[in-house]
């Protein structure tokens, strides 16, 4: 297989697979609160430092939901500092903590209540927490990655993210736009040859076509070796750089043609005699 076969076989993940990869991560994320068996989303930013050097700054914890019963004293645990009394409405408005048990407190009735602390606190915390306040206990940490959410949280990543999509978005239309205006360029000067008597009008039309629908066209069913190399041309960047054509003798038949030459090395050759398009390098 040659080399130029092999760069036409870019590797196309059809828009199915996209879909279906994206479905998947969509489910998986809004899945994650059945999958850790949490009334609350499970995951949290660590801010601050209170739990230095387990947990720092900017941490991205994803937690479990508590285990029945008694959590084990020394356990690291996610809760709601105060509440309303309903865990799913409460980690939307109150500050979620993650501290460590240091001491278990079972009420009269039965109620339990763990005494939490900072691991790089001096004291302990000032209430004790609740059982029904416990969202989870960590069961995976990714260092820093709560940056990146807390970037996208603040003014500045708002405004970069609103700025990057907009820069993105302009800069494809433009790219687009650009694209096209390469391709009547290059349209214009075939249709000089054609004017010209250089070119059969039939072979102007079909490569008319070819530039017209180079996306969409399947390479590999095309049957007319001088479209196949003309839409190869223009797909391996042809039209992306800065072209140039000029006169030069046909090696075949030593007649004037048209070579398009081109910045990144791609030279195309219109021969009005034999009516070849080809690319000799
Ligand atoms: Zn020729």
């Amino acid at each position: 297989m040659s080399v130029k076969k092999i760069r036409n076989m870019k590797i196309r993940i059809p828009r199915r697979v996209w879909a279906l990869l994206a479905v998947i991560v969509l489910c998986a994320i809004a899945g994650l609160p059945f999958f850790m068996g949490t009334q609350t989303y499970p995951v949290t930013v660590v801010q601050g430092t209170s739990m230095y050097p387990t947990l720092q700054n900017g941490d991205l914890v994803v937690f479990h939901a508590p285990p029945q019963g008694m959590i084990a004293n020394g356990s690291i645990i996610v809760f709601i500092q105060t509440g309303t009394g309903i865990s799913a409405l409460d980690s939307l408005m109150k500050p979620v903590l993650i501290h460590r048990i240091v001491g278990v407190v079972v009420q009269g009735d039965g109620k339990i209540n763990y005494q939490t602390k900072g691991d790089n606190n001096q004291q302990v915390d000032p209430e004790l927490v609740p059982a029904d306040r416990v969202l989870g206990t960590p069961a995976t940490i990714v260092p820093k990655a709560g940056l990146i959410i807390m970037f996208f949280q603040s003014p500045q990543g708002l405004v970069a993210t609103v700025g990057v999509i907009t820069f993105i978005f302009i800069g494809s239309s433009e790219a687009k736009m650009k694209k096209e205006e390469e391709k009547k360029t290059f349209l214009g000067v075939l249709a000089q040859m054609a004017l010209n008597d250089e070119l059969p009008e039939a072979v102007f039309k079909k490569f008319e076509l070819a530039v017209e629908y180079v996306e969409d066209l399947r390479i590999d069913e095309l049957k007319d070796g001088g479209v196949l190399t003309l839409v190869d041309w223009i797909r391996n960047g042809g039209l992306d750089d800065k072209w140039k054509v000029r006169k030069a003798p046909c090696r075949k038949c030593s007649s004037m043609a048209a070579n398009f030459d081109c910045a990144n090395g791609l030279l195309l050759v219109v021969c009005p005699t034999c009516n070849r398009i080809s690319t000799p390098r």
